[in-house]
């Protein structure tokens, strides 16, 4: 059957943007493609990453998408980023996956082939070792061999003010300094973007703007590419007349004679119900530039209806829902109150992935 939605994952935006970051950071990039790489389709994100020069791994949030991540043989270095059960890590370690460690009993479970990466709880005070424990699991790994790696995350390195992130820095760089050599990682998008290159780390793990998205304020510093456009197909056209209102609840009544587009994109594709009234889409390109047209009343499950009055769009044509062009991501959030990570992993299966060069 015909795709209802599609969203195009642009593979030299992400290309640019992963070469950008990098540069930013003066390190490779250990890219997190955890939720199914932000929406964007694991496996069509991580084998355009795996193939890129400035990528040294791929990061994932569980147990099962680092097995598939595993299967697809990419031939670049997995991490784990959160815990796994005792009967996962044998299993995980024959893939190759690397290990996160949080505790001696973590490190103490490993198998002597596991390659293992040090969590430092510097402030988040979401996983990992806290700084004096960090030092000794660390040792302990680096005795039986196992130590690749140690991290850490930043809790605010997003907002302008660094204080706090500077801080969790500082207590990692301590931890470091009991090491052996090891390849640290500290930063994720919004620290890459802020700090720049970071004395003694060796990787940095930007995700949201690997996707072509950043704060406001660090915008201008590395200017990046959306790498999704979200299209909709057009699957019924109809009038509704002065007066008549559109979807549930009645919100929106026809102030004139209107043309009206149904899409197959709803709120279960993951388009934020709360964008209703407030939603825009591109449609409209068959004669001259797609035009920013309004989103008629309650956003479905399924649907939602656009005014195009006066525009030559057919049944089987596309609508933009997001992109590189007028609408992006960072709008329809705003809309839906919420933020482009949300917006991005929220969307459903139904939304086919296709690679655009
Ligand atoms: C998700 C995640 C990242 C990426 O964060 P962004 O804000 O998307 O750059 C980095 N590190 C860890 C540990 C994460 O969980």
């Amino acid at each position: 059957m015909l795709a209802r939605a599609v969203a195009h994952v642009s593979a030299s935006a992400l290309q640019h943007n992963l070469h950008a970051l990098s540069r930013r950071a003066g390190v490779p990039l250990l890219l997190p493609v955890k939720a199914d790489a932000y929406g964007h389709g694991l496996e069509v994100v991580s084998r355009v990453a795996a193939a890129h020069p400035d990528v040294w791994g791929l990061a994932v949030a569980t147990p099962q998408e680092a097995v598939n991540l595993a299967a697809l043989n990419l031939g670049k270095p997995v991490l784990l980023l959160t815990p796994s059960a005792p009967e996962e890590v044998g299993p995980l370690a024959d893939l190759g996956v690397r290990l996160p460690v949080s505790t001696l009993q973590d490190a103490q479970q490993l198998p002597a082939h596991a390659r293992a990466h040090l969590k430092v709880d510097t402030g988040m005070n979401r996983l990992g070792a806290r700084p004096a424990e960090a030092v000794s699991i660390g040792q302990y790994l680096a005795g039986r061999g196992l130590l690749e790696g140690a991290y850490t995350h930043f809790a605010s390195a997003d907002e302008p003010d660094l204080a706090f992130a500077r801080q969790q820095l500082e207590l990692f760089q301590g931890v470091l300094e009991h090491l052996p050599p090891l390849l640290a990682h500290a930063a994720s998008g919004g620290g890459l973007v802020s700090f720049g290159p970071l004395p003694g780390m060796a990787l940095a793990r930007p995700g949201l703007a690997s996707y072509g998205f950043l704060p406001a304020h660090l915008r201008p510093l590395v200017p990046l590419k959306p790498v999704m456009t979200l299209r909709a197909r057009v699957n019924f056209i109809h009038d509704v007349y002065a007066g008549e209102s559109v979807s549930y609840n009645n919100l929106w009544t026809a102030p004139h004679d209107v043309r009206v587009a149904v899409l197959g994109m709803g709120y279960a594709d993951g388009y934020p119900r709360n964008a209703t009234l407030k939603a825009s889409v591109l449609i409209g390109g068959r004669s001259g530039q797609p035009q920013r047209r309004p989103v008629l009343g309650r956003i479905c499950m399924d649907q939602m209806m656009v005014d195009i009055s006066g525009l030559d769009v057919q049944v089987g044509d596309w609508a933009e829902l997001w992109g590189a062009g007028e609408i992006t991501v960072s709008d329809v959030a705003a809309w839906g109150d919420t933020i482009e990570y949300e917006v991005l992993t929220g969307l459903g299966q139904r939304v086919e992935r296709q690679v655009a060069p």
